[in-house]
């Protein structure tokens, strides 16, 4: 057991672990303590290379107490991939991608749901209900189905199909609205209060972060402790980047990093981007952005509940925040296949874009690590890729 307590990072208000809980009484999203002295003597680098080769390797910086609880479908230790012909091409070898696109449910999502599963079972939930974009709905429903937890999703009408079928194939209870994300929220709060149901939307419960912290372990180990230079995280919901920045947080705390923090860069698409504009004008919160729109869905949030988190983030490890046009998105990703044979989701060829956009301004040196955060598979977004080759008759030949 080395979670020593739930924190609020607003009011500082603290709570005892181990109980079902969703926010703070000031409103605010809680994050999970740990005893980091216990950690630190149960947990040696050297242990970890003979452990298993998923996210659970670093269970001791993980909230689940006992370890029958674990609901996994093998999520974690994607690899970082070595981009030589784009960083060829943007004189930049040190240009390095984390594939979230190979884990079950095929997004960073899996890593979220694993974590929150796990601990929604261990606190014996039997039923939760959560709106969604698309992405987080089809991973938690196929967590949840695997854990014998009953899920209700709520999604707008407009949602991608593939995260639907996710929910359908997993026996959710599935809904959809006539509306956005945000009405989708209203409807899960009605059921939350009327029928019991345990909130698992974005943030109101603290263990999601857990999971999708592991992305910032990983990363620090695929290193070899010696942290990158920079990091690029498609910003929707902002719970990867606030998890990536408190798992280099602990890290720095049991002594496995230096002081030296990689600078984390929020990227965004500009037809949603409340946490750029927030940087720009170095505010410490985001203001609600009207008709929000982009090809890139899983980072369409207009305002999120941890923005202020987000943007703590940013400022605390000199990073910033940058737009990225959904054309320069589309493009980005059709290059990223073509030069590299990756099929990346519209969000993380935006890190690339955004990345290219840095270098070219000189805030990305030629001889600095960087690492593009691909948040998710291609294969998500068949919408994405326009496919209209020639057709041939039996017996043509190819001509050329
Ligand atoms: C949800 C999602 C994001 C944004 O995630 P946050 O951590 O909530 O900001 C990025 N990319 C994809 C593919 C997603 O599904
Ligand atoms: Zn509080």
């Amino acid at each position: 057991m080395f979670v020593s307590h739930l924190s609020c990072p607003k009011c500082r208000a603290t709570y005892e672990p181990n109980r079902k809980i969703q926010l703070c009484t000031c409103g605010s999203p809680l994050l999970v303590a740990y005893d980091l002295k216990k950690t630190e003597k149960a947990l040696k680098k050297d242990s970890l290379p003979q452990r298993r080769n998923d996210l659970w390797r670093y269970r001791e910086l993980l909230p689940v107490r006992d370890f029958k609880n674990i609901v996994t479908l093998g999520e974690g230790m994607t690899p970082l991939i070595r981009l030589r012909n784009i960083g060829g091409e943007m004189d930049l070898p040190h240009l390095y991608l984390k594939d979230e696109g190979i884990i079950p449910t095929g997004t960073f999502k899996a890593r979220g749901a694993a974590v929150g599963v796990s601990m929604a079972k261990e606190l014996g939930v039997k039923a939760l209900a959560m709106p969604t974009n698309g992405n987080a709905g089809g991973a938690w429903a196929l967590y949840c189905a695997a854990a014998g937890i009953q899920a209700v999703i709520v999604m707008p009408k407009d949602a991608p199909p593939i995260p639907r079928k996710e929910c359908v194939i997993a026996g959710a209870s599935l809904y959809l609205v006539n509306g956005l994300i945000s009405d989708a929220g209203r409807i899960v709060g009605r059921a939350v209060t009327d029928r019991g149901l345990y909130d698992a939307s974005t943030l109101k419960e603290p263990y999601r972060i857990e999971g999708k912290k592991t992305m910032g372990l990983e990363i620090a180990e695929q290193f070899g402790w010696d942290v990158p230079e920079v990091i690029l995280y498609p910003t929707g919901g902002g719970v990867g980047i606030i998890g990536i920045y408190k798992a280099l947080q602990e890290l720095q705390e049991i002594g496995w990093i230096g002081s030296r923090m990689p600078r984390l860069v929020a990227v965004q698409a500009s037809g949603c981007a409340p946490v750029v504009s927030a940087w720009q004008a170095k505010k410490t919160e985001s203001v609600f952005w009207e008709n929000s729109a982009t090809v890139a869905f899983g980072i369409n949030v207009p305002k999120a509940l941890g923005d202020f988190l987000v943007l703590d983030a940013v400022y605390a490890t000199n990073g910033c925040a940058v737009a990225v046009t959904d054309e320069d998105i589309l493009n980005t990703q059709a290059y990223l296949g073509r030069r590299e044979g990756l099929f990346v989701c519209p969000e993380g060829a935006a890190t690339l874009a955004a990345a290219r956009r840095l270098v070219r301004e000189g805030w990305i040196e030629k001889n600095e690590r960087v690492v593009l955060l691909n948040t998710g598979t291609g294969l998500k977004y068949p919408d994405s890729v326009d496919a209209e080759p020639p057709v041939l008759q039996p017996g043509d030949a190819i001509e050329r």
